[in-house]
């Protein structure tokens, strides 16, 4: 069994206890609920009444998630009942109470067991790949000319991919399969050309990988027929060769980070710790990353450790309301943008605008089968980062914007001083990019810009930041960085560049950068370090560029 099976299983079989565990306290509940009414009449006191509202009001929505429909339609309905009255200061007309008493002993009668448990099914696992952890992309290349092969290896090596070469499908086969990269860079005639069940293989390996792993195809030549016959192998992209480096390289740049390899947070805040738990396993098995927390005190704390893309919260909740809630998350500036979705059983049209209102994004309705659960949150879930990252990117090069770099700075800063741990900073220039412009044309220049910004970003280490400060400027921020260690590592990555060669037809040129570091010691704060900086990369351009000063 492997390690996706296994993962599966292990969550379906917690999901399955959690569902017996409801059930065999169902008995035990109804009957505490019917004690609590036991002899009561019309005038029974409001807090005992409310007490109960809320308790079929927690039925009615864990019901229909452990698999007991009948029994959640029958506890919606008197909690229906029980809140008119609630909310009217007229007396309880003594019919109707008769009729709810009725209905509140016949509940026992409700629990009918499905016989498929809602809960069994196995949702797919997506699982992040081994690279994704690590930080790093790793490539296969499938190519039976070796100097191609060769010329490949060393161009993406140089942006900081580990690649690696089989002459065949057949020899690659078997890492292909036992440890899949990320991105396969494969010749054509592997499906052109070779046998009907080497084509039949390769669609099963794309089909099998489905997120984890994407196959780009290198062809002699672009004919329709051959680029559907890749698109119907499951190619996600297709380079007619010749074709330079940078050109792949921003193609697996993009389709790498198209991927998304952090998978998704999501806080969940319901004071009903087993539905908590059920929501918690179900988008645990389809990959999200997802914490509960039981008490709305816990909130604040929580949010700031995970850091969640979605805030899932239930709407009743015994000391306060989703909504008072929500309205309160909004007060801290950090969890403006933050989707809280609230869950409830709550069907009253009135009830969820006020929610709107008071700083809630979006209603989830319980019942709630698992696979509305999983899409609802990741559709949200979606659109928040992606929100994120339209407001803090920079459309050419993908990377921070300005105002967002600098903030950056500012927080590493303020953190440096905290721990005490060397901070270290570099502005990087590219070199008469002028006439890069005048020479070769602004797209070509704009090719350019986004080389270096994919460079950078495949050679920095994950705890680091890089954004476009200005025009053919960057800045990177580097934690517990030496300036040593920074000037080393911005020294490789000039090396890399200059050994990129752009091209535009028949001709190649190669472009320099030029750098200066800059080390945050005591006290300086992070205008200080970007005057510093600046003036070492002055030193830089006026020292004949292509150079990293510090
Ligand atoms: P130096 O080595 O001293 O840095 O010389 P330089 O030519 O790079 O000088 P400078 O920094 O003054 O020139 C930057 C040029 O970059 C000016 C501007 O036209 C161009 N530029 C700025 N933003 C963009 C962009 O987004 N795309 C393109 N293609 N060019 C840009
Ligand atoms: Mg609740
Ligand atoms: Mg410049
Ligand atoms: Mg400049």
């Amino acid at each position: 069994m492997n390690e996706m099976d296994q993962k599966t299983v292990d969550f379906s079989a917690q999901l399955e206890a959690l569902r017996r565990e409801f059930a065999a306290q169902l008995v035990d509940t109804l009957d505490e609920l019917n004690r609590l009414m036991a002899g009561r009449g019309p005038e029974a006191p409001r807090e005992l009444l409310q007490q109960t509202c809320m308790r079929l009001h927690k039925l009615a929505g864990a019901g229909g998630t452990f698999g007991f429909p009948e029994l959640s339609a029958q506890a919606r309905k008197l909690e229906g009942m029980s809140k008119k009255w609630l909310d009217s200061a007229l007396p309880v007309p003594p019919d109707q109470w008769q009729t709810w008493l009725t209905g509140l002993r016949a509940l026992s009668l409700s629990i009918v067991v499905q016989d498929e448990p809602v809960v069994a099914k196995p949702l797919p696992v997506l699982t992040t790949s081994r690279s994704a952890v690590r930080g790093e992309v790793r490539v296969s290349m499938v190519h039976s000319d070796p100097v191609l092969s060769l010329a490949m290896c060393r161009g993406l090596g140089q942006f900081g991919y580990t690649v690696v070469s089989y002459p065949d499908w057949r020899s690659a086969q078997a890492g292909l399969l036992g440890d899949p990269p990320d991105i396969v860079l494969m010749e054509s005639a592997v499906i052109e050309g070779g046998s009907e069940s080497i084509r039949q293989a390769v669609e099963q390996w794309v089909d099998r990988m489905g997120r984890r792993a994407t196959l780009i195809l290198l062809a002699n030549h672009a004919e329709f027929t051959l680029q559907l016959l890749a698109a119907k192998v499951g190619a996600e992209a297709f380079f007619k060769l010749p074709v330079d480096v940078p050109t792949v390289a921003a193609r697996i740049e993009s389709l790498v980070l198209a991927r998304g390899p952090q998978p998704y947070r999501v806080l969940i805040v319901e004071d009903d710790e087993a539905l908590a738990e059920h929501y918690c396993l179900t988008l645990r098995a389809a990959g999200m990353l997802a914490e509960q927390v039981n008490h709305p005190y816990a909130v604040l704390p929580a949010l700031h450790k995970l850091r969640p893309d979605v805030l899932l919260m239930d709407l009743y909740m015994p000391e306060c309301t989703g909504e008072e809630l929500a309205r309160m998350i909004r007060y801290n500036g950090d969890w403006q943008s933050l989707p809280i979705v609230l869950v409830s059983a709550e069907s009253d049209l009135v009830r969820q605008m006020q929610a709107l209102r008071s700083g809630a994004d979006d209603f989830l309705v319980k019942p709630i089968s698992d696979g509305q659960l999983v899409v609802g949150v990741r559709v949200r879930a979606e659109r928040a980062r992606k929100m994120a990252e339209l407001m803090s990117q920079d459309s050419l090069t993908g990377l921070l914007k300005h105002a967002s770099i600098k903030e950056r700075l500012i927080q590493e800063v303020d953190r440096a001083r905290r721990n005490g741990k060397p901070l270290s900073i570099a502005m990087v220039d590219i070199d008469f990019f002028k006439r890069v412009n005048d020479n070769w044309g602004h797209p070509m220049g704009d090719q350019v810009i986004k080389t270096l910004g994919n460079l950078l970003r495949q050679r920095l280490r994950r705890q680091d930041s890089v954004g476009r400060y200005g025009g053919e400027e960057f800045l990177a921020v580097l934690p517990e960085c030496s300036e040593l260690d920074a000037a080393r590592l911005l020294d490789d990555i000039r090396r890399r560049f200059a050994d990129i060669e752009f091209r535009i037809g028949e001709n190649g040129f190669n472009v320099t950068l030029s750098a200066g570091i800059a080390v945050c010691t005591h006290g300086r704060d992070a205008h200080e370090l970007l005057v510093d900086a600046d003036q070492a990369l002055y030193h830089a351009k006026s020292g004949g560029r292509n150079l990293v000063y510090k």
